[in-house]
């Protein structure tokens, strides 16, 4: 692929989704972002074992999540059938990622959220999309379940990742990070997991690509970890609002992903997860929205616990969502920005004053 003429995730790998000849393309030029190598942070989490880790920075596609990756193929498959209106149920990510996707190809979207959980960035971009919000009075899980049963009496295309056009989207980012390491996959691949359609894509674009296969690293919220727990969670709870989901679509197919990688689940804290997101902000320059540091935080808790051995190994996490998209939970996690006099004194007296 020519790295100056881009045109998103279908036409770079039309090759690998089986979508019908004459499928109209709504794209966005989506994909194609960044894995950037992380030593500073590796040397956080693993210090002296020569850990490679790489990230990739998920948050760089154009509504600022993974979730355009799948949007193009659902929603131009959709209307390759004709579809006139899609609907969706969503933490946030999806519901923006659909609003965009529709607008570009001038469908009406209806988005349910569980009313008072979507981040600010998330209800702003979908509002400014032009997608009818709908906020439910319960969980995601609830959303979802509507939707699912409005789609069966109405011609309405469900763009949650039930859609398995979605999946197929999605599982170009595997195709990607193996041509990032030169033509090979890496030894773990960690991610945060809560629809657990996401971890189901990469795994299907890790078998697909033929280019190795790494053991998958799955991290939920310890307040929404129903794989964990092995039972739904009736009310998930998280600072991660992209993975408080207590009944996971894609369950049977996550476990399974899981089960043949030789990998795991694991549950981590909101503070584990706070801890990670300050460590890419702050080691690295990376600011992404609180779940997507799950994966980087489960990877450090299963190094911590010895379940991982980090000596010389090739790490990928994925940074799912970009931080701009949680702005008020960043402000709550911040001090106050100091203030003084508009006084050369003033601000030299400061420089030279702090302790570094
Ligand atoms: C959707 C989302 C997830 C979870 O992905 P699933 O496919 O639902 O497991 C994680 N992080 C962010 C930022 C998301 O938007």
């Amino acid at each position: 692929m020519n790295k100056h003429s881009w045109q998103g995730v279908i036409r770079a790998y039309r090759d690998y989704l089986p979508l019908p000849a004459g499928t109209p393309i709504v794209s966005l030029n989506e994909g194609n972002t960044p894995l950037i190598q992380a030593d500073r942070l590796a040397e956080q989490i693993a210090p002296g074992a020569g850990l490679r880790l790489f990230l990739k920075y998920e948050g760089l596609n154009p509504t600022g999540s993974f979730k355009d990756r799948g949007m193009t193929v659902a929603v131009s498959q959709a209307c390759g059938e004709g579809a006139k209106t899609i609907i969706c149920a969503s933490t946030g990510n999806t519901a923006a990622s659909a609003a965009a996707y529709a607008a570009r190809a001038g469908l009406r979207c209806l988005v349910l959220v569980p009313e008072g959980k979507i981040a600010l960035g998330k209800l702003a971009a979908c509002l400014a999309y032009g997608a009818e919000v709908i906020a439910i009075d319960g969980s995601f899980d609830a959303a979802l379940e509507l939707v699912r049963e409005i789609v069966a009496r109405h011609s309405i295309a469900l763009v949650n990742s039930v859609n398995p056009w979605r999946l197929q989207g999605q599982k170009t980012a595997a195709f990607e990070i193996c041509d990032q390491l030169g033509g090979r996959a890496p030894d773990w691949h960690c991610l945060p997991v809560g629809n657990a359609g996401n971890i189901t894509a990469y795994w299907i674009g890790y078998q697909e690509y033929g280019q190795g296969l790494p053991r998958l690293l799955g991290g939920q919220a310890a307040g929404a970890a129903p794989l964990v727990r092995g039972e739904v969670v009736k009310k998930p709870e998280s600072i991660a609002t992209a993975i408080r989901i207590g009944n996971p679509a894609r369950w049977h197919e996550a476990m399974r992903a899981l089960d043949e990688s030789g990998g795991m689940v694991a549950a981590v804290g909101d503070e584990e997860i706070l801890q990670s997101w300050k460590w890419l902000a702050s080691l690295e320059g990376l600011f992404v929205e609180p779940a997507s540091a799950t994966g980087v935080a489960v990877l450090h808790q299963q190094i911590r616990q010895g379940e991982i051995d980090p000596g010389g190994k090739t790490v990928v996490c994925v940074l799912t969502g970009h931080g701009l998209k949680d702005p008020d939970m960043a402000l709550q996690q911040a001090a106050a920005p100091r203030r003084l006099p508009a006084t050369m004194a003033a601000l030299e007296d400061y420089l030279l004053r702090r302790p570094s």
